[in-house]
This record gives structure tokens, C-alpha cells and sequence, in this order.
């Protein structure tokens, strides 16, 4: 096991995705954005120590449930499916699926049907959701590519290789303001974002809620949404 101790100057191993602003990515040098301020501030208040690891969102559960990493923040969203496997923290965020094209294209939300490329990143509930409603319907019937980060995927659409992408309401904005591309639809899943940890770290997870409950309280996760949103 990565951790040394409960609280008190514990320290935890965090996995992440670092591609996924403004949640997680890195600015010279450094991993920031809103999770990394939540868990820099959670383990502030709880009394503990982190290391960020920067991983690919696919892996981040297995090195969770193999003990290779303690937590995850990763704008990842709580569902049935992963619950099995690893432990949730209370939500802290709730977004919807994009799609994205880019800037100069003509194409609109009807892009998710007939003969276009859509590109997803691998093991995320944009991939899941294109798969079960697209894919499996044939009613996409162009190429699902499924890329390791979304930043692969942006230049892939930027280079004309695919025609849109389906990922996180806000990331998409996020990445339309530095990429030339544009959102044409928004698809309401109302996902919930948590903060993960191995199913036997009872004692970690009620950490963690604590800590979100605190930085509600005291105005700190309100001050954080308003210095990424
Ligand atoms: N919220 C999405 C999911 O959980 C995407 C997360 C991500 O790509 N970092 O699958």
C-alpha cells in the first residue's frame, strides 16, 4: 500500500488525468485546475499529504483497485458500473455530453448521425454513451474512434480526421476557447462527478467527505467554482 498512515500527515497517492480543463491539466509544469485545487484543499482541511500522478483516464480505476494509486479526482463521473468497483465520494459537480465540431464546419448535432467519425476518449461516459445509443442502433454508421486523451482527439478533429466529439459539457467549453472549435449540441445526462478510492478504504472515503462538507461550509468549494467557472 502507497499510504502511510489516517489523517494526520498521512500521505495519499492521487491519480489523474491531466487533460481535462478546467478540471485537471497541466500549466508549466504544473497539474491545476479545479479537482487539484478540491483535493489539494480537501487534504488541507483533513490534515493529509498528496502526490499527483498523471495517468490515462482508462487506467485510473484498475490502478485504484490494485492499490497503485489511493485516489482519484478526475472529473469522473459516479456510475453503477464503476461503483462496483471502487468507492464514490458525495458529488461535488454535475455536467452534461457536448459535441463538438469545428469552427468552419456546417455540420450540426445531426453530425451524430449517418455516415460521420465521431471520436471519444477511451473508458469515458461520452465513449459509453455514443457506443449504446449510436453505435449499437446503427444509427452512426462512420467510424467511433476512441483516443487515449482528449487532447489526441481535438487535433484529430482539428485535422479534418473526424468530423466531431462527444466529452463533458464543460471541458468542451473549455477547449473551445483555446481550439478552433465550436459546440453544436448538448446532450443531458446529468452526471455527477466524485472523488474515488478503493472499496476497502472506508476510512479514506469518509476523509474526503468530511472535507468536501467542511469547504461547502465554509464557502471554499463556492470560492473554487468561481475562480475555474
Ligand atoms: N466524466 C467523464 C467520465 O467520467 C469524463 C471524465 C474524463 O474524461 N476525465 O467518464
Amino acid at each position: 500500500l502507497v499510504s502511510t498512515g489516517f489523517g494526520f500527515g498521512a500521505k495519499y497517492v492521487v491519480g489523474t488525468s491531466a487533460d481535462f480543463p478546467p478540471f485537471e491539466y497541466v500549466e508549466n509544469g504544473e497539474f491545476v485546475g479545479f479537482d487539484i485545487d478540491l483535493i489539494k484543499a480537501i487534504a488541507e482541511e483533513m490534515d493529509f499529504e498528496i502526490e499527483i500522478r498523471d495517468m490515462s483516464f482508462d487506467s485510473l480505476i484498475a490502478a485504484l483497485a490494485s492499490g497503485n494509486i489511493d485516489i482519484v479526482i478526475s472529473g469522473m463521473t459516479i456510475t453503477p458500473e464503476r461503483e462496483e468497483v471502487v468507492s464514490f465520494s458525495k458529488p461535488y459537480w454535475t455536467a452534461d455530453q457536448s459535441v463538438v465540431v469545428r469552427d468552419d464546419s456546417e455540420l450540426t448535432v445531426t453530425v451524430l448521425f449517418g455516415k460521420h467519425n465521431i471520436g471519444v476518449q477511451t473508458g469515458t461516459t461520452g465513449d459509453l454513451w455514443v457506443e449504446d445509443n449510436l453505435v449499437k442502433t446503427k444509427i452512426l454508421t462512420g467510424d467511433f474512434k476512441r483516443y487515449d486523451t482528449y487532447v489526441l482527439a481535438m487535433t484529430d478533429l482539428v485535422n479534418k480526421n473526424i468530423d466531431a466529439i462527444v466529452l463533458d459539457a464543460p471541458v468542451a467549453e473549455s477547449f473551445a476557447k483555446v481550439r478552433p472549435v465550436k459546440i453544436v449540441g448538448v446532450i443531458k445526462t446529468y452526471e455527477d462527478y466524485g472523488i474515488a478510492v478503493n472499496k476497502s478504504n472506508k476510512d479514506l472515503l469518509n476523509l474526503i467527505n468530511e472535507g468536501i462538507a467542511r469547504l461547502e461550509e465554509s464557502g471554499r468549494l463556492n470560492e473554487l467554482n468561481l475562480k475555474h467557472f
